[in-house]
C-alpha cells in the first residue's frame, strides 16, 4: 500500500493526453499509412478529451456538494484560461483572416460559446457548459437521472457525429441536425459530448473508485479492469472502422463504445497512486493551449530554413518536433505561472481573538507513521467525530480525503451528513445510535449505520429502506452491541431484509493499559469476537469487514489485526494522558495548537484581587494580562487558580484567579515586554516552551480527547500547511 496516496496516474495521463491531442492535430502517421493514421488519431487519441472531462468531473462533481461555490470557482478559472488563450491566438486569427468572415458577429458569438476561436479551443467552453450541466443534474436529481439525461444528449451527439450518415437519410433527423449545426459546428460540444463524462467522473469519485475499492489489490478485480478496457476498446475499434468504411462519419470524436472504454481506462489510471504532481497538471494544460501556435511556428521556420522535407513532409518528425517544442514552451509557462501565483494566504483571518491552529503537515505525517505500524492488509478508518476531536471536521476530513483516506467514522448521523456536504467521499460509519425516523437520511447520504443491538436491527429492517450496516458486538465493554454469546441473533441479522451487513466490529475497553490484567481482558475480548466470527464461518455466512482496534489498541497490541483500524486520537498526534506509555511509540506530532491574544495589560497593586470570588490577591505589585479566551471556548475552567499556564513570549506564565466564560487572567510580571495583541499559546509550542495537550488535560483532571473535542464549537480553525 502506498503511504501517501494521490492520483499520480491521473497526472501522468494528462501529459499523455496532451500528446495524443497534438497527434490529432498533426496526423503523425500520414506519411506511412492513411489507415494507420486514422487508427491512431481518430480512434486511439479520441480518449484524450473525454479523459480531461472525466478528470475535471472527478474533482468537481459531487452529489454531496454544499453550495455552488466549487462550480463557480471552476468556471472562473476556465473562463480566465479561455480569455487568455483567445488573446494569445488573435495574431494567428488575424493572419487567417478570421475577423473578415461575414457575417462576423453571429459567427464570433457562436465560436465563443461553442466552437472556440481556433479549432482546439472548443474544449474550454465545452468544459464550462458540460461541467455546469453535469453539476446541476447530479445535484438536483442524483446520478441515475443525470446519467439518463446526459446519456440521451450523448446519443443525440452520436447521430450528429460518427453516425451522421444515418441521420442524413432520415429527413426528420436531417432537419434537426441542420438546425443544430446552425448553432454549433459539431455535436462534439459542451451540450452533447462533455456532460456525460463529467457525470461519470463525479460518479467515480463519489463511489470511491481508485481508493483501493474497485481497483483494489485482489487478483480477480486486478484482471477485470484491463480485460474490460480491452474488450470495450476492441468494440470501439470495430465500431470506428465500420463507420469509417461505410463512410457514415461527419466527424469522428464520438463513439458508443467510448463510454465503457473511458470507464475502465479511468479506473485503471486511478489505481496508480503516489505523489501529487501539480506541475505536470499545469504543463499538460499549457501544452494543450500552446501547441497550435507551435505548429504554425514549426511551419514558418521550416519554410524559412528550407527544411520542409524534414519538418513537414515527414509527418512523424513533424509530430515529434511539435511535441518537443510544445513541451519546452509549456515548461517555461509552468515555471512562470508557478512564480506568478500568489503565495498561499498567510493565516491571518480569524486569529484576532482566540483560535485553533491545525497543522495539516503534521496530520499527514501522523497518517504516514500510523500506516507504517498497521497490520498488513489493514485499512485506516479515520475517526472524525466531535469535529475531528475539535480539529474541525471540514479542515481535517477534507484533507484526509485528499490524501487518499476513504473510510471515516462519525458519532452521529448529523456528523455524517456534514461530512458529505463538505464533499467527503468514501465510506462513513456512524458509530452511535440513529433515531429510526432518520433512516432515510442514511440512504440519501450513503452513510453506514452501526447496529447497536439485535432489537435495533429488527426495527431498522422493518422500515423498508435498504441500509448499509456494521454489526457491533459487545465483547466486554457493555456499552453498545449485541452480546458476543448471542451468535444466533447475529446470524439472523445477515438474513434480515433491507439490512446490508458490510462490517462487524467490537471495541476494546482497556487496551490503553498493559498490566497483566489489561492484557488478559483484551485477549478475552478478542477471543470473544473471534468466537462470533468462527460461528458465522461455520454457518457458511460470507464474512463482512472485521475491525477491533482503535488508537491505543494499535499502539499496545499491534498483533491484533482486522480489515480496519479505527484511529482517532493518534491521528491527531497525541496520547490521552502524559502518563501513558505505549508499547509502540511512533513519531506522532500534535496537529492542534490553541492560541489567543492579549487583550490588555494592567497593573495590579499588592493586595488587590483579580476576578470572580476574589480568589487571587497580588502578593506584590504585578502586571496582569487579560487573555481573550475562556471556558466558553472549551478551555477548562478547572485550570483556574494557577493549575494551568500560558506561553507568552516563549515563557510560561500562570493563570491567576478564576477562568471566566470569555477571558482569563495571567500574571506577566516576570515575562518581560507584553503588550496588547501579543500571542498567547494555551496548547502547543512557542520558543522552547511547550504545553502539550496531554499535559494540559492532566492538569485539568481530564484526558486530551475531552480537552480537544470540547474546543470544536466557538473557535475558528486556522489551517497551517497542507
Ligand atoms: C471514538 C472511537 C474510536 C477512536 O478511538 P481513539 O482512541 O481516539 O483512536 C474507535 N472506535 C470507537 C467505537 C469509538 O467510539
Amino acid at each position: 500500500m502506498s503511504k501517501n496516496k494521490s492520483y499520480t496516474g491521473v497526472d501522468y495521463f494528462r501529459l499523455i493526453s496532451a500528446y495524443l491531442i497534438i497527434a490529432i492535430h498533426t496526423s503523425p502517421l500520414t506519411s506511412v499509412s492513411a489507415t494507420g493514421d486514422f487508427i491512431f488519431t481518430r480512434i486511439v487519441a479520441r480518449i484524450a478529451v473525454p479523459f480531461f472531462f472525466m478528470t475535471s468531473g472527478f474533482f468537481l462533481i459531487s452529489r454531496y456538494s454544499r453550495d455552488n461555490s466549487r462550480l463557480f470557482s471552476f468556471i472562473k478559472k476556465t473562463v480566465f484560461i479561455y480569455l487568455l488563450a483567445i488573446a494569445l491566438y488573435v495574431p494567428i486569427n488575424l493572419y487567417n483572416g478570421y475577423f473578415k468572415t461575414e457575417p462576423f458577429l453571429p459567427e464570433f458569438i457562436k465560436d465563443i460559446v461553442f466552437d472556440g476561436t481556433l479549432y482546439h479551443l472548443w474544449y474550454l467552453p465545452a468544459s464550462i457548459t458540460g461541467g455546469a450541466i453535469a453539476w446541476f443534474l447530479v445535484k438536483s436529481s442524483g446520478y441515475k437521472k443525470a446519467f439518463a439525461v446526459t446519456g440521451l444528449l450523448y446519443a443525440a451527439g452520436l447521430f450528429g457525429d460518427s453516425y451522421y450518415g444515418i441521420s442524413e437519410m432520415i429527413p426528420v433527423l436531417k432537419n434537426f441536425y441542420t438546425l443544430v449545426f446552425q448553432v454549433c459546428d459539431h455535436t462534439r460540444s459542451g451540450i452533447f459530448f462533455a456532460p456525460v463524462f463529467f457525470v461519470l467522473g463525479g460518479y467515480m469519485s463519489d463511489s470511491g473508485c481508485g481508493a483501493g475499492g474497485k481497483t483494489g489489490h485482489d487478483g480477480k478485480k486486478g484482471l477485470f479492469l484491463p480485460l474490460g478496457f480491452g474488450i470495450s476498446f476492441s468494440l470501439m475499434f470495430g465500431e470506428a472502422m465500420t463507420l469509417h468504411t461505410l463512410n457514415l462519419q461527419r466527424h469522428d470524436s464520438m463513439y458508443l463504445f467510448l463510454l465503457p472504454c473511458m470507464y475502465f481506462l479511468f479506473c485503471i489510471i486511478l489505481s496508480f497512486q503516489g505523489k501529487r504532481l501539480t506541475r505536470v497538471r499545469t504543463l499538460s494544460l499549457a501544452i494543450y493551449v500552446i501547441h497550435p501556435m507551435v505548429i504554425v511556428a514549426v511551419r514558418l521556420f521550416a519554410k524559412v530554413l528550407h527544411l520542409q522535407e524534414l519538418l513537414i513532409e515527414n509527418s512523424m518528425a513533424h509530430y515529434l518536433t511539435v511535441c518537443l517544442l510544445s513541451t519546452v514552451a509549456g515548461a517555461m509557462i509552468t515555471i512562470f505561472s508557478d512564480n506568478a501565483r500568489p503565495k498561499k494566504k498567510k493565516p491571518g483571518a480569524g486569529t484576532d481573538r482566540a483560535y485553533l491552529e491545525v497543522d495539516l503537515n503534521n496530520l499527514e505525517h501522523n497518517l504516514r507513521e500510523i500506516r507504517k505500524i498497521m497490520p498488513e492488509g489493514c485499512r485506516l478508518m479515520a475517526v472524525v467525530k466531535a469535529q475531528a476531536y475539535g480539529h474541525g471536521a471540514y479542515e481535517t476530513a477534507v484533507h484526509l480525503n485528499k490524501l487518499g483516506v476513504r473510510d471515516y467514522a462519525a458519532a452521529t448521523v448529523d456528523e455524517g451528513i456534514e461530512l458529505r456536504k463538505y464533499g467527503v467521499a468514501g465510506e462513513i460509519l456512524i458509530l452511535g445510535y440513529t433515531a429510526i425516523n432518520r433512516i432515510s437520511e442514511l440512504k440519501k447520504y450513503d452513510l453506514t449505520q452501526t447496529l447497536i443491538s439485535y432489537e435495533y436491527a429488527g426495527i431498522l429492517s422493518k422500515q423498508g429502506i435498504p441500509v448499509k450496516t456494521h454489526i457491533k458486538i459487545d465483547t466486554g465493554m457493555h456499552r453498545l452491541g449485541i452480546p458476543w454469546e448471542e451468535t444466533e441473533k447475529v446470524k439472523k441479522i445477515f438474513s434480515m431484509k433491507n439490512i446490508r451487513v458490510c462490517g462487524m466490529f467490537t471495541h476494546l475497553c482497556c487496551a490503553d493499559g498493559r498490566t497483566p490484567k489489561d492484557e488478559a481482558f483484551t485477549k478475552e475480548q478478542t477471543d470473544n469476537f473471534y468466537h462470533v466470527v468462527n460461528e458465522l464461518k461455520k454457518s457458511g455466512i460470507m464474512l463482512p469487514k472485521l475491525h477491533i482496534q482503535s488508537s491505543y489498541g494499535l499502539l499496545n497490541y499491534p498483533e491484533i489485526s482486522g480489515d480496519y483500524v479505527r484511529i482517532g486520537i493518534a491521528l491527531y498526534g497525541v496520547l490521552s494522558s502524559a502518563k501513558d506509555e505505549t508499547l509502540l511509540q511512533p513519531d506522532l506530532r500534535p496537529v492542534l495548537s490553541l492560541k489567543s491574544r492579549v487583550a490588555l495589560v494592567r497593573p495590579v497593586k499588592k493586595g488587590e484581587s483579580v476576578g470572580y470570588g476574589r480568589t487571587f490577591t497580588a502578593k506584590r505589585d504585578s502586571r496582569i494580562a487579560i487573555i481573550s479566551i475562556g471556558y466558553g471556548d472549551g478551555y477548562p475552567r478547572a485550570l483556574s487558580g494557577g493549575r494551568g499556564s500560558v506561553l507568552i513570549n516563549g515563557r510560561e506564565v500562570p493563570i491567576v484567579g478564576r477562568i471566566c466564560m470569555d477571558q482569563l487572567a495571567v500574571d506577566v510580571t516576570d515575562a518581560g515586554d507584553v503588550a496588547r495583541g501579543d500571542e498567547a499559546v494555551l496548547i502547543g509550542m512557542e520558543g522552547c516552551g511547550e504545553l502539550s495537550a496531554p499535559r494540559v488535560a492532566d492538569s485539568a483532571g481530564s484526558i486530551s480527547n475531552e480537552l480537544l473535542c470540547r474546543m470544536g464549537t466557538r473557535l475558528p480553525v486556522v489551517v497551517k500547511g497542507g
